[in-house]
């Protein structure tokens, strides 16, 4: 098999690059390697299957990594808009500036990239699981699992990384990179869960409650989100605690998770609620002093874990000590952070193919011909969009510098 360019990986990036190098030289023949038996299958799971394709909020801070030119890469292509219109995909925004497509139907935005590919005449090669890269003249050959091979002029890497392996990213083409000597900046899950010890989460399982969260390390906070806190049986969830995670990297043993549980309110207006509430149910059982404040759980947990007195003793008998170590605790809640959530339950991966290996480009220092673009590059970007950017706007880049390379 020949083709002018090869795609490694049928995902939001693979496919935008394609789309890019076949737009910018047409007499090009592009070619998708895919090794699931379809393309875009993680496309289909995103935004809980409505796709949150973009975000109206495009600055630095919500992107991560070692690239040097996220911000250049994403203002130089189309915008979100602008790429779907041309694929007749209207795009709508919710009060927080995440773009979805107006049908909410992430399957919809996959046929539409679909229809734009045919229409180009992009080849797709699905059950292509590739298994090594060899460079032959001045072009390479791709080899599959199944002893395929795919002799090509260029390559584009758009093989993401190992978050969500149940959608085909399990890391295989990082280590093939890596193997042939490529940097690799340290990996972890992002835009995930974090764990803390199960024992101080008895009796959160299941709760949602609205607050801050900072990760905190060596007493320094590193970021605060403000959001829905989620509890599992065994971590800390929802999409503040995801756009955490990815501080796992740089501080594993040495994380914390700091709740602040009355965010809307400031420690002295807490206390004179706790004072106010102490005086209209004196007779009633300390379990009840937050019942209207939080949830049921909560409410249990947090007289239970932080006050010195048996849950069922009068709230009368709490001293003002007592509602002030309670105030405060409300407003610093603090879980270790045990570990990092698997890749099965990530949405993300920060780290991979280091900065340093790819130019403006983004193509490869050492192997002229080859380019990267997504999630295997070391770029990862917070909830709310800001990854599928990344993916349209790398594989834009990446496909048209590689199709003018030629
Ligand atoms: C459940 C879930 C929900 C998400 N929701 C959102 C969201 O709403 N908004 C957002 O911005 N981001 C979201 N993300 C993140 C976003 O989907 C990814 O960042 C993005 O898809 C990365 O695109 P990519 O093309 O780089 O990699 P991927 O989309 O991961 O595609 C890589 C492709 O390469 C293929 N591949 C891997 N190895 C090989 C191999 N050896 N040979 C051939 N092919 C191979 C894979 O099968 C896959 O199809 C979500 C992720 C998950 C898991």
């Amino acid at each position: 098999m020949y083709t002018d360019i090869a795609v490694i990986g049928g995902g939001a990036s693979g496919l935008a690059a394609a789309a890019g190098a076949k737009s910018e030289n047409p007499d090009l023949s592009v070619t998708i390697i895919e090794k699931l038996d379809r393309v875009g299958k993680k496309l289909l799971a995103t935004g809980n299957g409505r796709c949150n394709l973009s975000s109206r909020n495009l600055v630095p801070e919500h992107y991560h990594g070692s690239v040097r030119n996220i911000m250049d890469i994403i203002n130089s292509a189309a915008t979100a808009e602008e790429f779907f219109m041309t694929m007749g995909v209207p795009l709508i925004s919710d009060n927080q500036g995440r773009m979805y497509p107006r049908s909410e139907s992430a399957a919809s935005v996959l046929s539409a990239l679909r229809l734009r590919l045919s229409e180009l005449g992009i080849a797709e090669e699905c059950g292509f699981e590739l298994k090594n890269i060899r460079k032959s003249g001045d072009g390479f050959v791709l080899g599959s699992a199944d002893d395929r091979t795919l002799k090509c002029r260029r390559v584009i890497a758009a093989a993401g990384g190992y978050a969500a392996p149940q959608f085909g990213t399990d890391g295989s083409v990082i280590r093939i990179f890596r193997d042939m000597g490529y940097k690799i900046s340290k990996l972890c899950p992002a835009v995930a869960p974090l764990r803390a010890e199960p024992d101080r989460l008895r009796g959160l399982k299941g709760v949602r409650v609205k607050g801050s969260v900072s990760a905190v390390s060596g007493g320094k906070i590193l970021k605060t989100e403000y959001g829905e806190i989620q509890f599992t049986e065994n971590s800390l969830s929802g999409i503040c605690v995801f756009n955490l995670a990815r501080f796992f990297k740089d501080h594993e043993g040495a994380l914390t998770l700091r709740l602040d549980l009355a965010a809307d309110m400031d420690k002295a207006e807490l206390l004179r609620y706790l004072e106010m509430v102490k005086l209209q149910r004196a007779e009633l059982p300390v379990q009840e002093l937050l019942t209207g404040l939080f949830a049921r759980n909560p409410a249990v947990y947090l007289v239970k874990n932080i006050l010195n007195v048996p849950i069922l003793e009068k709230i009368s008998k709490l001293c003002r000590e007592d509602l002030i170590n309670l105030a405060d605790r409300i407003k610093k809640l603090e879980f270790t952070v045990a570990g990092c959530s698997s890749w099965n339950v990530a949405q993300v991966t920060a780290g991979g193919i280091h900065g340093s290996c790819v130019d403006k480009e983004l193509q490869s220092v050492r192997d002229k011909g080859l380019f990267f673009c997504g999630e295997i590059l070391d770029v990862d970007g917070d909830c709310g969009g800001y990854n599928l950017q990344w993916a349209w706007s790398s594989g834009l880049w990446a496909g048209k510098n590689c199709a003018r390379s030629i």
